[in-house]
């Protein structure tokens, strides 16, 4: 049904990108959302005339017009407008860099993904070498983000 063009009361329109969810421990209730962060509930048998393209329930063609959920000439500047908008952190540039200088920790984390080292003794590789750092702040000036992030692990 994605991208067919249906019609309501004369009015071409078609299905936007969603994804639904039951609402946990509401009954017959669905939370739907739209890659540019509208959101909208609907019961159960509304969600159904959705998927099929037949909105017959009073008032659901406007609720779902408003939010994005269907796409018409009158809403779909908006819906461009809002979807470029929330991705617009994409043309950016990398800007958080995460750098582990060394595996010597000795906190002993039950969760621990690092694969540490004990602090004291003298493991080889343990740390990162001095060209290596040069290499990555080099590497982080070449971004195109204007903004850059550093973050440390051990
Ligand atoms: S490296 Fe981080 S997660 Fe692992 S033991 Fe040390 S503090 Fe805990």
């Amino acid at each position: 049904m994605e991208n067919e063009f249906l019609k309501k009361d004369g009015i071409d329109y078609i299905s936007n990108f969603y994804r639904f969810q039951k609402y946990k421990n509401k009954k017959n209730l669905y939370l739907i959302t739209t890659d540019d962060g509208n959101f909208l509930f609907l019961k159960s048998n509304e969600l159904k005339q959705l998927k099929k393209g037949k909105l017959e329930s009073e008032g659901l063609y406007d609720r779902l017009h408003d939010k994005g959920i269907i796409i018409t000439s009158d809403n779909i500047e908006n819906i461009i407008e809002k979807t470029s908008l929330k991705y617009s952190f994409l043309n950016n540039g990398t800007s958080l860099h995460i750098m582990i200088l060394t595996h010597r920790c000795n906190m002993a984390c039950s969760y621990c993904f690092a694969s540490a080292k004990n602090m004291d003794e003298n493991y080889e590789n343990a740390d990162m070498r001095e060209e290596t750092a040069q290499k990555i702040v080099e590497f982080i000036l070449k971004s195109p983000s204007r903004a850059a992030t550093f973050e440390f692990q051990e």
